[in-house]
């Protein structure tokens, strides 16, 4: 615990932590200490972990990066953290994020973006992904032994697949999201961004619960998912889905994807083509859910509940508070999706948008259920489209740019599918890259075995 709180004194250039919690921290391990002496250690316990800003943690600042939260302290603890430090688990601080989780650079935090540890040939700062980008480079920079992140459409994988760490977004339902500030609410779950497989299996076992106070959240027991890594993948079935092949993929991303496919040959499994056959649909479907979700979520920043008031002049009523508020204490790209989602769910829109958007996300669904019951176990696919890109690059300028850069990570969330991202290979400037793991449902034990395969 010392060790990471002075490397996360000397990382200010990454902007990685956005809070930290020295006192809280030294006080979990010193609490730890004694547990362990106790002999009643658990895996987690005295584990110094990095928190996503979008966990509420009780008496800390928790703002998900945004101004609108500011000042915003919860009464409460979300069930994940709470979970992990029944586990003894130490807390060293707040992890930078984008706003609300939209983005996929970091770029529209209000703490500014963090950065990825890994740089460019030219030197350039580069993007550590989004949105949990905070989480991506403090475990990447080892500012932490491992971090909390979300994943509404991509967040944990995308960027532990830039920083060549492991993230796993584990089934809808496994992870409870009470206390989760929430983006897209059938879509959003946390997850371990860790350093390797064996301790994303070891963390995903202390997050996950059944929670009364999520009904969403599956009444299922917590498998040993460690004890599911033996190491053999024999008879395995993987698929590639031909439909991931998208135009323009760079010859890196499809070599490093020949090369997961040999290395799970290698060891025993045996790889078949297959077809998700309506996987182009899944960003635009996406991209209209999300959005419709975050207008609903967000609508209770109203200037009164949490966090930030405009000032108001005379004469202003409920009304201008509302407006004054709302436009100051969101970013552009959160104006962007909710008024998007306010868009695609006005009555005018509701069936040529929202309602055709769930239509497609149940055929997206069932391409899934049809490759399982055709006796798939998992699909191989690359994380992201490139390696990390420079900051600053599109972010502001070109809003459909970035979303593009989700195009593989989206169809699970949609799915409610568990995937693992993990670092495979390096692309010519030596910057890692990362494939992608799809599994069964609630099959995080098995998915994780064959993700061990290959580190
Ligand atoms: N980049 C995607 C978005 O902006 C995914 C974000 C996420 O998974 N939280 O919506």
């Amino acid at each position: 615990t010392e060790a990471c709180l002075s490397a996360i004194d000397a990382s200010g250039a990454l902007n990685a932590f956005v809070h930290n919690t020295p006192e809280m921290a030294r006080e979990m391990a010193v609490a730890a200490d004694e547990r362990i002496r106790q002999g009643r250690a658990a895996p987690m316990t005295g584990i110094p972990l990095g928190i996503k800003d979008v966990f509420c943690v009780r008496g800390v600042p928790s703002q998900a990066a945004s101004r609108i939260l500011s000042g915003f302290k919860p009464e409460y603890e979300s069930t994940v953290t709470q979970n992990l430090w029944n586990a003894g688990a130490v807390m060293l601080g707040k992890l930078n994020q984008d706003e609300f989780a939209m983005g996929s650079a970091n770029e529209t935090s209000c703490y500014g973006p963090a950065v990825n540890p890994w740089k460019a040939a030219n030197g350039a700062p580069l993007t550590p992904g989004g949105s949990s980008g905070g989480s991506a480079a403090a475990v990447a920079a080892d500012l932490c032994l491992a971090a909390t992140g979300t994943d509404t459409g991509g967040s944990i994988r995308q960027p532990a697949a830039f920083t060549g760490t492991v993230g796993l977004k584990p089934t809808y339902g496994r992870v409870s999201r009470w206390g989760v500030i929430a983006y897209a609410s059938s879509l959003d779950q946390a997850g371990p961004m860790t350093k390797t497989v064996r301790d994303a299996a070891i963390m995903l076992g202390a997050m996950a619960s059944s929670d009364p106070a999520d009904s969403t959240c599956a009444d299922l027991p917590v498998p040993d998912f460690e004890a599911a890594l033996t190491g053999d993948i024999r008879g395995k079935r993987i698929g590639i889905p031909r439909e991931y092949r998208v135009d323009g993929m760079p010859d890196e991303i499809d070599a490093l994807w020949h090369k997961g496919a040999e290395m799970l040959r290698d060891a025993g499994a045996e790889i078949v083509d297959i077809s998700l056959p309506h996987t182009k649909y899944a960003l635009p479907a996406y991209y209209v859910i999300a959005p419709a979700e975050a207008s609903s979520n967000l609508a209770r920043y109203d200037g009164v509940r949490f966090g930030h008031r405009a000032k108001l002049a005379q004469g202003d009523g409920i009304t201008e508070m509302y407006e004054k508020t709302r436009a100051e204490g969101f970013g552009p790209e959160v104006q962007r999706r909710i008024m998007i989602g306010a868009y695609v769910l006005s009555a005018g829109f509701y069936d040529a948008y929202y309602n055709r958007a769930r239509k497609v996300r149940a055929l997206i669904k069932r391409d899934f259920d049809t490759a399982f019951a055709e006796g798939i176990d998992s699909i191989l696919a690359p994380a992201t489209p490139s390696a990390a890109f420079p900051l600053g690059s599109t972010a502001q300028d070109d809003p459909v740019a970035m979303y593009l850069n989700d195009v593989f990570t989206v169809t699970l969330n949609l799915a409610g599918l568990p995937g693992i991202a993990v670092p495979v290979g390096q692309d010519k400037a030596g910057l890692p890259l990362g494939l992608q793991l799809i599994g069964r449902p609630f099959e995080e034990g098995d998915l994780l075995n064959q993700a061990h395969a290959l580190e």
